[in-house]
């Protein structure tokens, strides 16, 4: 029988060392790192991070996707094991931590355990999955995607980047097209630590946070026709605005999205005039809408007051607004049990100026949990550490 470990801490030093000792693959100028999937820079890294585990003792496989899963033995083998992990690729102009974090704390926690001569009831399986950024290969999170089900292998392994080489062959020119199908390794929990891909925590002067739950996406295109105009002929009180039609819809967006928060946002990130000209008034947009909640209920009610406010909009301005939903995620909510029982986790301090790109991961982000932002589809519980 294993020692029962109270408050393990993980060697922190050890863990801001290794995460560094991955920068330098795809290292940039300033101090940040591209390493976009499957390229020679993530077969370094992969080669790194399999030699890694095998150094700890672990036994590493690879998917038919590239997805990488390394299993430390438990006590009882016939149980599937707990998933750590995250990714090791980065965007064009990534961080050192985005993914990383994750995906060598999982490392971390295994080495801690091997020092302290733990061996677990249930085994321990720590991920890398492939192609997490998105930026190379679309979509984003497509081998965790393939993973729960949601596309099929042969479907992912077709999908092309900008130079029209395929996933399946991007596989074969860095060597990790596994052999073991994709759903192969069964996980019975899953558990990631993240950076924050948001200010709140920040904001907040807090280091860490639980993810209780993805937000549900509600994504609509639209299409507004009014009627083009003479700019210098056409009174006001007789145009069919398209353009000033949209301005009213961004702000009934921001207002609704206000009334049902702080668990609600709404964002109008696209618009398109359709023949843009200094004097004529415009009369066709296109533009999509973004919504999230991880309330269902909020969800339904963002839905139905926006559908509101547009007609009326569209009635009052003597416009056609067509909105279709193009896509509707409802909301993920993760295992309780873990996520209302953060255990502390000790990092390194970290000290510069604060960051707000999105994707950045300079060590403004870095040292806490995403709170709620990253939109999954995988199926399986994820959540903060508990370990
Ligand atoms: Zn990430």
């Amino acid at each position: 029988m294993s020692p029962v470990a109270s408050n393990l801490q993980i060697d922190s030093a050890r863990l801001w060392e290794t995460i560094h000792e991955t920068a330098k693959f795809g290292a940039t100028p300033k101090g940040g790192v591209r390493r976009l999937t499957l390229g020679p820079e993530d077969k370094k890294v992969r080669d790194w991070f399999r030699k890694s585990c095998e150094a700890a003792g672990l036994e590493v496989h690879v998917d038919a996707l590239g997805s990488m899963f390394a299993l430390r033995k438990g006590r009882d083998m016939s149980k599937p094991p707990i998933g750590l992990g995250s990714h090791l690729d980065t965007q064009p102009t990534g961080g050192k931590f985005d993914g990383v974090l994750g995906t060598l704390a999982a490392l971390e926690v295994v080495r801690t355990l091997n020092d302290a001569g733990i061996e677990t009831e249930v085994p321990i399986c720590i991920v890398n999955w492939t192609n997490e950024e998105g930026s190379r290969f679309a979509p984003a999170m497509m081998a965790s995607a393939a993973y729960v089900g949601d596309f099929t292998t042969d479907d992912i392994l077709s999908r092309k980047d900008a130079e029209g080489v395929t996933v399946g062959e991007a596989l074969d020119s860095i060597g990790y097209r596994g052999e073991k199908p994709v759903g192969t390794q069964k996980l019975s929990k899953f558990v990631e630590l993240h950076i924050e891909q948001g200010p709140i925590l920040e904001a907040e002067g807090k280091t860490i946070g639980v993810v209780d739950s993805g937000q549900g996406v509600l994504w609509y295109d639209g299409k507004i026709t009014g009627f083009e105009s003479h700019a210098g002929s056409t009174p006001m009180p007789l145009r069919r605005d398209a353009l000033a039609s949209l301005s009213e819809i961004v702000l009934a967006m921001e207002s609704i999205a206000k009334k049902h928060g702080p668990n609600a946002v709404g964002t109008i990130g696209e618009a398109v005039i359709a023949k843009p000209s200094r004097n004529v008034i415009p009369g066709e947009i296109a533009f999509t809408m973004d919504c999230r909640s991880s309330d269902a209920a909020i969800m339904a009610a963002l839905d139905k007051d926006l559908r509101a406010a547009i007609a009326g909009i569209a009635a009052r301005r003597k416009v056609e607004v067509t909105i279709d939903l193009v896509w509707h995620k409802p909301p993920t909510h993760f295992d309780p049990t873990a996520a209302s029982r953060p255990a502390p986790v000790t990092m390194p301090a970290i000290s510069t100026p604060s960051c707000r790109r999105r994707w950045c991961s300079c060590p403004a982000r870095t040292a806490s949990a995403t709170t709620n932002l990253r939109t999954r589809r995988r199926s399986i519980a994820r959540q903060a550490p508990t370990c």
